[in-house]
């Protein structure tokens, strides 16, 4: 028979655990930094830079006291309780320190130990109740600063701008530790939140005033990774090549209502959701279709798959997003023109460009059918048995397949995209992350990093590290 937790508890050792002394220390820091102030005042040498960092010295061991003091008081006042199954523990024992890495220096805790008999394991209550368990020794802010800062640079790097901004000092091994740890619980938020997504979308009011079409974009790039690094000799020899290269499924969904133009002219949108992924096209589906449910496909009028000429992207299109529009992005298709133009124009630039000009006019303002009509001309012109003939007929068929998809001239009446820009601009910011030379990455680790940085992108950094920063505290 289990007891149930009480709601209140005072630790069995009687002792006091947290000793603050916070009134006399901030008495004494007020006068230090009057004393700072006036040094800096009559020192020649020193500018503002040199008082703020003065300043930021001397209050950092108030905080500290003032978290390590608040955090023992918050430990001694847990109850004895599995922090999994809530069944109050048993073979209690106090007094276990460890000491945790903070936004403002190292603190060290005494807490309260117990057995589960239920969980049949020993457990910490107060780790759980401050956010530390798991943490690597970190606390939750430094674990959301490892969070982030790895997700947006090398390690090497992020671990330098650490301590130069805040003076965390974290060794590059355990920074990466901390940001993997976090990057896989970003993993299971967003696998609940993706069920939530698709299960039930919630209405939204803001959504029906307007009616608006949804655009949804994919693409693909790929990432270097070492899963098997080292081996690369002995897998030659077993005759597997080490693949290096692997695949990062891209998309990216916003209401055509969204977008804008800059006062320069470059398009904008004001809000869009993100996916990358490297759990597989399955992956790309299942996120890709709860992000757009969560940017309000349920309640669009229509929605609009723009992307260049992969089979892959109109069969995910197909399946998981049947009754949307499929537009195939202008410029691969006029790519494919070009490519008709040089085996039946040659190479040169300049009369290559006089040639197909008329074409890509036509193909954007008028209709696909017709350029379609003249290619085929082009085809009649060329010797069955040439090369060229070959190329030009495989090009014919490419752009005959998708002429339903290149209704460029509604697409611009109606001031819709036609082109895949918005995915191909998504693909190089991460790219500007996960693909710099030399850099290598494992699959589980490269999918943690990407599921921070979607989250930050997506604006859902709060529901990873829910704790307030400083600019939403001083709005209050
Ligand atoms: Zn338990």
């Amino acid at each position: 028979m289990h007891t149930l937790c009480p709601s209140s508890f005072t630790c069995s050792c009687g002792r006091p655990h947290g000793s603050s002394r916070l009134p006399q220390l901030a008495a004494e820091l007020a006068v230090n930094l009057d004393h700072s102030v006036q040094r800096f005042v009559a020192a020649r040498d020193q500018n503002l830079g040199h008082l703020e960092a003065e300043v930021l010295h001397q209050t950092q061991e108030l905080q500290r006291r003032a978290v390590e003091g608040g955090a023992q008081a918050k430990a001694d006042a847990t109850p004895p309780c599995c922090p999994v199954c809530r069944q109050k523990l048993t073979r209690l024992s106090c007094g276990h320190e460890r000491t945790f890495r903070t936004r403002f220096g190292p603190v060290t805790l005494r807490r309260t130990r117990g057995f589960c008999r239920r969980c049949k394991k020993w457990r910490f209550p107060a780790d759980a109740v401050l956010g530390l368990e798991e943490s690597a020794g970190c606390s939750p802010a430094v674990q959301e600063l490892a969070a982030l800062l790895t997700s947006k640079m090398p390690v090497e790097e992020a671990a330098a701008v650490l301590e130069h901004l805040t003076g965390v000092s974290l060794p590059q091994t355990t920074l990466h530790r901390v940001a993997r740890r976090q990057g896989e619980r970003a993993q299971a938020v967003r696998e609940r939140l993706d069920a939530h997504a698709t299960a039930a979308p919630p209405p939204h009011p803001e959504l029906t005033l307007e009616p608006y079409q949804m655009v949804i974009e994919m693409d693909a790039w790929n990432i270097r990774e070492r899963d098997d690094w080292g081996q690369s000799a002995a897998r030659h020899r077993a005759g597997q090549a080490p693949e290096r290269w692997h695949w990062v499924w891209t998309g990216t969904v916003f209401r055509l209502d969204h977008g804008g133009q800059t006062a320069g002219g470059r398009p904008v949108i004001s809000e869009r959701g993100f996916v990358a992924t490297r759990t597989g096209l399955e992956g790309l589906r299942t996120q890709l279709h709860a992000e757009a449910m969560r940017r309000g496909l349920g309640q669009a009028v229509g929605a609009l798959v723009i992307a260049d000429g992969a089979v892959w992207i109109w069969r995910l299109a197909d399946d998981r997003f049947p009754q949307a529009r499929q537009r195939l992005d202008y410029w691969h298709a006029v790519q494919h023109l070009a490519e008709v133009g040089r085996q039946r124009f040659g190479d040169d630039a300049t009369a290559l460009h006089a040639r197909l000009a008329p074409l890509k006019r036509q193909l954007k303002n008028d209709s696909a059918v017709k350029v379609l009509r003249q290619l085929e001309d082009l085809l009649a012109d060329l010797s069955p048995d040439s090369p060229a003939h070959k190329t030009v007929t495989a090009e014919v068929a490419y752009l005959h397949e998708h002429r339903e998809r290149m209704d460029y001239r509604a697409a611009r009446r109606k001031k819709e995209p036609i082109g895949s820009g918005a995915v191909e601009s998504t693909c190089r910011q991460y790219q500007c992350r996960f693909k710099r030379p030399g850099q290598f990455w494992s699959r589980a680790g490269d999918e943690a990093l990407l599921c921070l940085d979607t989250f930050w992108r997506n604006n859902r950094w709060h529901l990873l590290f829910p704790h307030p920063h400083p600019h939403d505290l001083s709005k209050k």
